[in-house]
């Protein structure tokens, strides 16, 4: 069963990379290339089996085309795991090793950090190869821009809902105090609405309440708190069989990752009549931060970009209308539209 779980997905490529010196072991997949290289981080987890590693990496992949493609970026999927516990593997033969290996693809796929791979390890993989962003050279923490993407994308979902854009005295509760959460927490006091922070770690929650004078709320009671807009921007699979019942708000947009704990939670939420921003396109501003690093331009430009997932989003909720469906089958849609109306494979970088 070699090819079995690799074309049922629609990947492109699979590649497996051993270096015994080093103890490196890593898995490379690409997903889809239509649109330009594929970008995505490298992940260093203690998988259970190395199965479970290649359902990781081809999940990743795939989730990463449908991203980048919801973003309008000129890129494709991609992602990498390495095996092993990061603590016993990490250092800079092996990051060498790593780097060879992505340079070997020649392009085809592009690296930067994930869970358990960071800046300084980014750093190494340059001196082996270019195809690599999130180094200390580069465009620096994109946290603020994805906050200023998330931002804009509650905008959208806030005129969609209630008739105007303005989230002046709107109440936003935010889950989550992290890098995402507390510059989404700010952008959205600038501009006069009623946040309510929440973090399980407890002296940031109160030192943020300090600051700016917010409500705070305790982590497990978050669900129930009356709002607006709840905004995750802390973990996954906070949207659930458990959760949903409890939430009393119109809208679910933040930052987080994997929000939903399966898909199907789309549509539960649908029929409860909360507007769900499918988490893939409002946070999409971290991935164009890196895009712009690789193909060469400023912060404010990739700022610039991140404001306009407020407009494509709007546009994904007004489809998903029309068609009687959730935002996040329309946000699936536009990302497939775009990939199917590409007619060649498009070299991304400038030459
Ligand atoms: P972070 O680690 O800086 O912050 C996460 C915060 O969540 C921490 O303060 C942590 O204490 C808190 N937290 C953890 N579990 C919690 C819980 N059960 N209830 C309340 N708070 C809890 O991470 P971040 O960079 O701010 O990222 C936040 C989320 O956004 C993640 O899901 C991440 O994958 C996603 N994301 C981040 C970026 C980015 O640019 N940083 C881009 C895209 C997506």
């Amino acid at each position: 069963m070699v090819f079995g779980p690799i074309s049922d997905g629609g990947h492109e490529q699979v590649s497996y990379f051993s270096d015994p010196e080093t103890g490196l072991q890593a898995i490379v997949a690409i997903h889809d290339t239509t649109l330009g290289p594929s970008l995505g981080g490298t992940r260093i987890l203690d998988y259970e089996t190395e199965d479970a590693a290649l359902e990781d990496v081809l999940r990743l992949s795939k989730a990463m085309t449908y991203k980048a493609a919801a973003a309008d970026l000129p890129l494709g999927g991609g992602k990498a795991v390495i095996l092993g516990n990061p603590d016993d593997l990490k250092g800079d033969a092996l990051f060498e090793a790593y780097g060879r290996a992505v340079d070997c693809l020649a392009g085809r796929y592009i690296t930067s950090v994930d869970v358990n791979s960071g800046v300084e390890d980014m750093d190494v993989v340059a001196r082996e190869t270019d195809h690599v962003v999130g180094t200390s050279d580069g465009l620096g923490n994109p946290s603020p821009i994805t906050a200023h993407g998330v931002f804009h994308g509650i905008r959208a979902c806030v005129e969609s809902v209630y008739g105007t854009a303005s989230v002046t005295d709107r109440e936003v509760v935010i889950q989550g105090l992290g890098k995402v959460g507390q510059s989404l927490a700010e952008k959205l006091l600038e501009h006069g609405a009623s946040v309510t922070v929440s973090d399980v770690d407890e002296s940031a929650v109160e030192a943020f309440a300090r600051e700016h004078g917010v409500d705070t709320v305790a982590p497990d009671a978050v669900y129930d708190q009356s709002c607006d807009v709840f905004a995750p921007c802390a973990i996954g699979g906070v949207i659930n069989d458990d959760t949903i019942p409890r939430l009393d708000c119109d809208i679910v947009a933040g930052g987080a990752n994997n929000v939903l704990a399966e898909r199907r939670h789309a549509d539960v939420l649908r029929e409860q009549g909360v507007l769900y921003a499918p988490d893939y396109v409002i946070n999409g501003g971290g991935l164009i931060t890196v895009a712009k690093e690789y193909l060469g331009g400023t912060r404010e430009e990739a700022s610039e970009e991140a404001a306009a997932i407020g407009d494509r989003l709007l546009e994904m909720i007004e489809r998903a209308d029309d068609r009687d469906t959730t935002v996040l089958e329309a946000a699936d849609a536009y990302a497939r539209e775009r990939i199917d109306a590409a007619e060649t494979v498009t070299p991304a970088r400038p030459t």
